[in-house]
């Protein structure tokens, strides 16, 4: 079968592989679309913490398939399932206090073990959620983003009828607004410094998008970096009002540094957050929302390419555009 391989930092194409086997408990499962975000960059540039990557990896963390062969009795082939990434020991202390995101054994399909850009994947079946068939299969690719988002989201908590910063423009802070959406803010404004964005941050609910950082009014409860550069960090920092939560989302370069106003920091009692991935309890949040309809990110996806046509994919994610641009996907057997 085909598969997006990278073998070591800048060696990455689409080879022929061996077909994964039915095991007991696992699935075999045809992806149906998979969605490639700036994390499958550092993956093929060499620019991920080496301690969250084993090379050679298929590629492919966000995405939703349909199982061709089964080994548990829960899921009957033909059923389109998500399947979350994070695999988890469920003995380590983390796993059993529910952070499954912080197991003490890493582990996630994509990173450690092959991922779904390929024909056929196999996954642990207990991880696997049923998509309903009303879910689009873009909505469904974007799972594991907005399960990242949703459990960053949970952290702060935000009150309704707040007051919400957004902070980025990508496919991040595109899931972040919709999704601040099901806390019900008093203002929900975003942003960003790419205006050919503003067509999709409004479709994701801002009630504002800013490009000019001196019109923001400096008075939220709640600040969400969904950029993943330090200049937005440094902005996300200073946007709060006094007693302000800062969530970072976003990542930089590994190894970026910030210098802070400390003194501000305090004297402004602001909380800063940083949150890492996602638990079960994050995902089956999200696939709850969505399987009832009260969440719809077909919005989000952009552009979609062939298997073969990663290059271009890879492009269109990397390129400085004046055109819209959300979550670009890989189809692999789309119906
Ligand atoms: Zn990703
Ligand atoms: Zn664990």
């Amino acid at each position: 079968m085909r598969a997006l391989r990278c073998y070591a930092p800048n060696e990455v194409g689409v080879v022929e592989v061996p077909k994964p086997e039915l095991q007991n408990e696992y699935l075999l499962v045809k992806p149906l679309a998979t969605g490639i975000c700036g994390t499958d960059i550092e993956i093929i540039e060499g620019g991920v913490d080496p301690a969250y990557i084993r090379y050679p990896i298929t590629l492919g963390h966000e995405w939703v398939g349909r199982i061709v062969a089964s080994g548990a009795n829960d899921f009957a082939v033909g059923a389109r399932v998500v399947v979350e990434g994070v695999v988890p020991c469920e003995s380590c202390d983390e796993c059993k206090a529910g952070a499954t995101n912080r197991c003490a054994k890493y582990d996630e399909i994509g990173f450690t073990r092959d991922g779904a850009a390929a024909e056929l994947i196999s996954v642990p079946a207990k991880l696997a959620h049923l998509i309903a068939n009303q879910v689009s299969d873009e909505s469904a690719a974007l799972v594991e983003p907005a399960a990242v988002v949703y459990q960053g989201l949970l952290r702060i908590n935000p009150t309704p009828d707040s007051k919400i910063l957004i902070v980025g423009d990508g496919t991040i802070g595109l899931l972040a607004t919709t999704l601040s959406k099901v806390f019900q803010p008093k203002v929900l404004d975003v942003y960003g410094i790419r205006s050919s964005q503003e067509g999709l941050v409004r479709q994701a609910g801002a009630d504002r998008f800013v490009t000019d950082s001196s019109q923001l009014t400096k008075d939220y409860d709640f600040v969400v970096e969904a950029a993943g550069a330090i200049a937005a960090v440094d902005l996300a920092l200073t946007q709060g009002k006094r007693g302000a939560q800062v969530l970072l989302l976003g990542y930089p370069e590994h190894g970026a540094r910030l210098s802070l106003a400390v003194h501000d920091l305090i004297n402004n009692d602001v909380t800063i957050h940083a949150s890492f991935s996602y638990t079960r309890k994050s995902w089956k949040a999200i696939v709850d929302l969505l399987n009832s309809g009260d969440l719809d990110l077909t919005f989000v996806v952009t552009h979609i390419y062939q298997l073969e046509q990663w290059p271009e994919a890879l492009e269109t994610l990397r390129a400085l555009t004046s055109q819209p641009r959300g979550k670009v996907l890989l189809a692999l057997n789309l119906d």
